[in-house]
């Protein structure tokens, strides 16, 4: 049993005095992950700061033309809203993917790019683990690794991030508000969530006395040709193996614009920028398409159980990007890989 305190944050400003007072401080909103880590021991917090009633609700457009999500939007009401379907369908996408029905009513924006990774090592208190007890070693290393990454690892954490919905906002490169003691600060996306190096323990930039407000989309969603293809052991309720999020821009058959984004294959959303320009003024075709997967995965390495990621992620990036440019997209309502 844990003994914490509850309390209900008046505003934001509130429920930013209140956590940077308490460094064991944690705020919940749905509690999709929190609750879990609560109940397995791995999380311990000595006070919770109840956030669910800030007015952090909304979906509004942006004067430069785009979409300011408010932290608290849960992920069922932006995968349906209508602008996200319409101008954001790969956002949908990946957010229909994730998790279930029930769970996607209950989880927030914010709290989806705070999720902590699903190493069973982590969550299992009786093993070593750098994450959960920094400088104990890492079980996955030489344990079941299956699930873990074949990019960005260092020798003290070879986790992966588990969102879909942070897949997705890599590769249309999002904007992460926060607001913290010390005001307001604007975090590009690619900076928001890091590689494990040293310090394992740490997942994102987001300071312990901040609160993420908004995340932001900018005006370009790739409408027309996009993909989220997510492989997994099952078509429901499992997270990836690997997972593509593809957009591109077509014009006169040539590839004018292009993004990519992995997930279930690094500690952050995986993306290579040169990779994406290699694309550029080719026509879509496999050629290109396996060039540019060859360069997303120029450094991937595996364990004992992950290896087939590698492979398996270039044929995945190069369906992606055929999907994509053939304007017919992963459907993740149907469950049915195409
Ligand atoms: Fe812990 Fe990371 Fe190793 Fe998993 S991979 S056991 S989270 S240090």
């Amino acid at each position: 049993m844990i003994d914490f305190d509850y309390i209900k944050a008046r505003d934001v400003g509130d429920a930013v005095g209140q956590i940077a007072r308490d460094p064991n401080a944690r705020f919940i909103a749905g509690g999709t992950n929190l609750i879990d880590l609560m109940k397995e021991n791995v999380a311990r917090p000595t006070r919770l700061i109840d956030i669910t009633g800030l007015p952090l609700t909304r979906i509004e457009e942006t004067a430069g033309g785009g979409l300011r999500i408010g932290a608290l939007v849960a992920n069922s009401d932006l995968a349906y809203d209508e602008r996200i379907e319409k101008r954001y369908p790969l956002l949908s996408s990946a957010l229909l993917a994730g998790a279930s029905a029930q769970l996607r009513n209950m989880a927030s924006t914010g709290g989806n790019l705070l999720q902590r990774t699903r190493c069973l090592y982590f969550y299992d208190t009786t093993t070593a683990c750098n994450k959960r007890e920094p400088g104990s070693g890492c079980s996955a290393l030489d344990g079941f690794n299956r699930m873990h990454a074949i990019l960005g690892w260092s020798e003290a954490c070879i986790a992966t991030h588990p969102s879909d919905m942070c897949v997705a906002l890599a590769a249309l490169e999002a904007t992460v508000h926060v607001t913290g003691p010390q005001g307001d600060r604007a975090i590009p996306f690619a900076a928001f969530h890091r590689l494990p190096g040293e310090t394992p323990e740490i997942d994102t930039d987001l300071a312990q006395d901040e609160i993420i407000t908004a995340v932001e989309l900018p005006p370009e969603g790739f409408s027309r040709n996009y993909t989220y293809l997510k492989i997994r052991d099952r078509l429901s309720y499992a997270f990836a193996l690997v997972s593509v999020a593809a957009g591109l821009e077509l014009e006169g058959g040539t590839i004018t614009a292009a993004r990519l984004a992995l997930g279930g294959v690094a500690h952050k959303p995986w993306r290579v920028p040169e990779a994406e320009r290699s694309l550029l003024g080719k026509a879509p075709a496999p050629e290109a398409f396996g060039t540019a997967a060859d360069m997303m995965l120029h450094d991937a390495a595996g364990f004992a159980h992950n290896s087939f990621k590698v492979p398996l992620a270039r044929r995945a990036i190069v369906r992606a990007l055929a999907q994509a440019s053939a304007g017919t997209p992963q459907s993740q309502s149907v469950k049915v890989i195409l």
